[in-house]
């Protein structure tokens, strides 16, 4: 079974009322994971999986560059591709009105979500987006995530415009995707002329769905759904991360309850290397065609595991 691990990584600035002023930290929080513990960024994470010998796909922010200078992008890429990872794009229409030349004409308010802009809007932010990972020297651009998953049925097709083949937007537990179709593909389809491989989500307990997140989800779980989704003969899965995912929700501290579950998951993918691939986009052949008859679940122990670890890191931090 194939597993992609993918990181979107952004960069945010504690709102939108000064962010020339916090950038700075922003930047080191968000890409480099500083805190006064140490750092546990992409750098940290990026070490890791290198040494577990296992391949992630990044999903990388470009637009805050269209205000903040595209050297910082640069820097982004670089870390990424000379760990021998690899960077795909991811897009925060947030970004569009801060540009310091205009992105898109009469855009001077913010919208945040791509699904609010016209198929000819999303088509130009696509182009340029793609056009300045290649810029700071991204290899290739073949996939696309958007940001909170927030694309609809239009973005798919500017995609396909800008001859980014792979989406993996759709997210059946976020109510910002609009991406339709007949039923959620759970696993994997062709819409619109493109591969959909949708985020993995699994029932943690009886009537309720999460998606397959590090800090979503206890190791258990996300060992649970990975051994679920091979005994139901699922082709892939996917799990989402992010860049400051190592932290704490403030950013402040490092969160050794993810890292250690990072870790875990790493190790365990790496001494199952045989059963699960982990996989980047640009050199796989998205040619999956089995389509499960079920979702996949965890169980109420896990869950309950999982709730007890989350009360307790409340305590902590
Ligand atoms: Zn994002």
């Amino acid at each position: 079974m194939d597993v992609y691990i993918t990181n979107d990584v952004e960069v945010w600035c504690n709102g939108w009322h000064d962010i020339d002023g916090e950038f700075p930290s922003a930047f080191r929080k968000y890409i480099y994971g500083e805190t006064d513990k140490g750092h546990y960024g992409l750098p940290f994470q990026l070490e890791v999986l290198n040494k577990y010998k296992l391949k992630s796909v990044f999903f990388v922010e470009p637009l805050f560059a269209a205000h903040f200078g595209e050297a910082y992008l640069k820097e982004v890429i670089a870390l990424i591709q000379n760990a021998g990872q690899e960077v795909q794009l991811h897009l925060h229409p947030e970004w569009t009105d801060e540009a310091l030349e205009p992105l898109l004409p009469n855009v001077t308010e913010k919208r945040q979500n791509l699904y609010m802009y016209s198929l000819n809007e999303q088509r130009t932010l696509i182009a340029k987006g793609k056009q300045m990972l290649l810029d700071n020297g991204c290899k290739q651009v073949s996939a696309f995530r958007a940001g909170s998953f927030a694309a609809n049925n239009d973005t798919l097709l500017a995609l396909r415009d800008n001859h980014i083949l792979i989406d993996s937007s759709y997210n059946e537990t976020y109510r910002d995707c609009h991406i339709c179709q007949e039923r959620p593909p759970v696993h994997f389809s062709n819409i619109e002329g493109l591969a959909e491989l949708p985020m993995t989500t699994y029932q943690d307990y009886p009537g309720h769905t999460r998606h397959l997140q590090l800090t979503a989800c206890s190791f258990g779980e996300i060992k649970r759904v990975l051994l679920d989704a091979e005994r139901k003969g699922w082709q892939a899965v996917v799990l989402l991360m992010h860049s400051f995912e190592c932290l704490t929700s403030d950013k402040l501290l490092p969160d050794t309850l993810v890292i250690d579950r990072f870790e875990k998951l790493c190790q365990f993918l790496a001494n199952n290397r045989e059963r699960f691939t982990t996989k980047g986009f640009n050199a796989t052949r998205m040619d999956y065609h089995i389509q499960p008859k079920e979702p996949l679940v965890s169980n109420l122990f896990e869950f309950s595991m999982r709730i007890a670890q989350q009360a307790y890191r409340r305590l902590k931090y």
